[in-house]
C-alpha cells in the first residue's frame, strides 16, 4: 500500500472532523501541527500496534500518552472492564472499588497518606495547587519551564507540551490576575530556586514539579535539583507537589520519588493509574489531605471522580505491573531501543541521542542529552520532522513533536524493537 493510498481515508476524516471540532481533534498535539500532514485516525489497537483508518499497521511508541503501559487491549483489563460495565456505568455514590484502588496508591506510594481520586491529570495538579494554597494560606506558585501539569489557569505560563508546539508562551484567557502568581523558574537550576525562595519564601505556596520531565522531550532532573526543592519547601513552609501524572508508575512501581528517593508533601498521579480509562488522583500526607472538603476547607468535586469502570481498568493495570521483573523488562526493552536508534543514526552521521527512564524515552537530534527547556529547544526540528514522517510511513508512530517522550509497553517484543531499528536505520540514511 503506498502513503497516499494509506491517508486516503485519514485525509477525509480529518476533513470531515474540523467542520464539527476545531482543528478536527479533542487535544491539540493530536493534529500533528508540528510536524505537518495528516492525523492518523484510529480504529483499533492491540498490544504494542494500532491500525489507522486505511488499514495501516503501527508500532505505537506514545501509547495514549504514557497509560498504555501493558499495551494495548489487554485481555484481563478488558474483561474487569466489561464485568464493572455490566453492574452498571456510574452510581454518583461510593464504591468498594474506589476503596482497594485507594489503598493500593497509599501502599505503592508511601508518601500518599490519604489519595482523592478524579478524572484529569489536569484536576489533579489544580486541586493539588488549591490545597496548597489553602493549606498554607499563600498564594504564590513556583513552576519549570518546559513543565506541563495539564491546562488550569495558573499553570499554562509558558507551559510545555501542546503549547510549545503551537509556539505560545501562555493561553488567550487565562488572566494576568492568575499568572502573576505563577513564578516560572528554569529546571534543574538549584541556584535560581535558592534565589526564589531566599527573595520571597515566605510567599511560596508550593513548588510543582515534573521529577523526571515527559513534556519537554525526556529531560530528568538532577537529584541536586529535586533534594533542594526538597529542603526549600521545608524550611519555607511551602508544599512540595510531585507531578508524576506521567512518570508515575511509568519510571518505577514507585515513582520518581521512589527512584531519588525524596518524599512530596503532595503527589498528583493520572495515565497509568487509569489503565487507559479517565482516573487520576491526588494525595499525600493525611494532615494534609484532611483539608479536603467534607471535612476540610477545601472545595473540590466531580460528578464521575472514582467511575466504578474506570477505577477497574486502573486497578487491574496496577496490580498487573506488579508482576515479578515487570520494570526490568520495560527498561531493557526502552533501553534497547534509543540504544539500536543511537547506533543507527551514527551509521548515517547523524546527530543524535536518547535516553530512557523505566518505560518512559526520549530521542534527541542534538549531540548531547539536554537537561533543561532552553537545550532541549536547541535541538534539530526540522530533522525531526522529516524523521518522524519517514517512520510514520514505515509503519512506526512516535509523538507528533520534538517536544514529547515516547512510551514502551510490557507488549513491545523484541521484533517489535528489531523492526522499529531496522526502519530507523533506512530513515536516517535517506535524512542525513
Ligand atoms: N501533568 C503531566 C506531567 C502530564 O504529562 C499531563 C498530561 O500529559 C497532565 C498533568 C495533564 O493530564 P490530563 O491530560 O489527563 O489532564
Amino acid at each position: 500500500m503506498t502513503t497516499e493510498q494509506a491517508t486516503s481515508r485519514n485525509d477525509t476524516l480529518f476533513a470531515r472532523a474540523q467542520l464539527t471540532t476545531p482543528g478536527g481533534v479533542n487535544s491539540p498535539v493530536r493534529a500533528f501541527r508540528s510536524v505537518g500532514g495528516t492525523p492518523r485516525f484510529i480504529t483499533r489497537a492491540l498490544g504494542p500496534h494500532f491500525w489507522d483508518a486505511d488499514g495501516k499497521r503501527y508500532i505505537d511508541y506514545i501509547g495514549s500518552w504514557g497509560p498504555a503501559i501493558l499495551g494495548h487491549a489487554r485481555p484481563e483489563v478488558v474483561s474487569a472492564v466489561q464485568a464493572a460495565a455490566a453492574n452498571g456505568l456510574s452510581f454518583g455514590a461510593p464504591t468498594e472499588g474506589e476503596i482497594e484502588i485507594a489503598e493500593e496508591i497509599c501502599r505503592l506510594l508511601p508518601s500518599i497518606e490519604q489519595v482523592r481520586l478524579v478524572s484529569s491529570g489536569t484536576e489533579a495538579t489544580m486541586s493539588a495547587l488549591r490545597l496548597a494554597r489553602g493549606a498554607t494560606g499563600r498564594d504564590k506558585i513556583v513552576k519549570f519551564e518546559g513543565c506541563y501539569h495539564g491546562h488550569a489557569d495558573s499553570l499554562l505560563v509558558k507551559a510545555g507540551s501542546g503549547l510549545l508546539t503551537f509556539g505560545n508562551p501562555t493561553s488567550a484567557g487565562v488572566p494576568e490576575d492568575f499568572v502573576k502568581h505563577t513564578l516560572v523558574l528554569d529546571y534543574n537550576d538549584v541556584a535560581q530556586l535558592e534565589d526564589a525562595f531566599a527573595t520571597m519564601g515566605d510567599e511560596i505556596a508550593c513548588v510543582i514539579v515534573e521529577p523526571v520531565a515527559g513534556n519537554m522531550n525526556l529531560i530528568r532532573a538532577t537529584p541536586a535539583f529535586l533534594q533542594s526543592m526538597r529542603d526549600l519547601c521545608t524550611k519555607h513552609g511551602a508544599v512540595l507537589i510531585f507531578d508524576e501524572v506521567m512518570c508515575g508508575f511509568r519510571v518505577g512501581l514507585q515513582g520518581a520519588q521512589g527512584m531519588y528517593g525524596i518524599q512530596p508533601d503532595l503527589t498528583a498521579l493520572g495515565k497509568v493509574i487509569g489503565g487507559g480509562m479517565p482516573v487520576a488522583a491526588f494525595g499525600g500526607r493525611a494532615e494534609l489531605m484532611q483539608k479536603m472538603a467534607p471535612i476540610g476547607p477545601v472545595y473540590q468535586a466531580g460528578t464521575l471522580s472514582g467511575n466504578p469502570v474506570a477505577v477497574a481498568a486502573g486497578m487491574t493495570t496496577l496490580k498487573l505491573i506488579q508482576e515479578a521483573g515487570f520494570y526490568e523488562r520495560l527498561s531493557a526493552t526502552a533501553n534497547r531501543l534509543v540504544a539500536g536508534l543511537t547506533d543507527a543514526a551514527r551509521e548515517a552521521g547523524i546527530d543524535f541521542c536518547g535516553d530512557a527512564v523505566g518505560g518512559m524515552f526520549g530521542m534527541y537530534f542534538s549531540k548531547e542529552i539536554p537537561g533543561s527547556y532552553s537545550e532541549m529547544m536547541a535541538g534539530d526540528k526540522e530533522r525531526f520532522n522529516r524523521f518522524f514522517h519517514g517512520m510514520l510511513d514505515e509503519g512506526v508512530y512516535f509523538a507528533p513533536a520534538m517536544f514529547e517522550a515516547g512510551f514502551v509497553s510490557i507488549q513491545h517484543d523484541d521484533a517489535a524493537i528489531d523492526e522499529t531499528i531496522e526502519a530507523a536505520r533506512r530513515v536516517f540514511k535517506r535524512i542525513g
